[in-house]
């Protein structure tokens, strides 16, 4: 599952936090809206691989209700889980 999430990550340069999407900040090439300097994926592979993870994790959670582990595929709210 993707979901098109904003996030904000400084950049390197200029250190001006820069606000685009998840796969904005994946493009092989692209430029700092503040500095214009040029960014490339790899510069931000590391923090984008965990921002990733964190939104997968979430994307878990809303899934099951609720951030906790509850027996059952719905947590119990319907006649389906038993
Ligand atoms: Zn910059």
């Amino acid at each position: 599952m993707s979901i098109e999430k904003d996030i904000c990550l400084e950049c390197p340069y200029c250190d001006e936090a820069i606000h685009r999407s998840l796969s904005w900040f994946k493009q092989t090439y692209f430029t700092c809206p503040a500095c214009e300097q040029g960014l490339s994926a790899a510069q931000f592979a590391g923090i984008v691989d965990e921002i990733e993870e964190e939104l997968d994790a979430q994307i878990e959670e809303m899934i099951q209700g609720s951030g906790e582990k509850k027996s059952g595929c719905c947590g119990g709210r319907s006649s389906c889980c038993k």
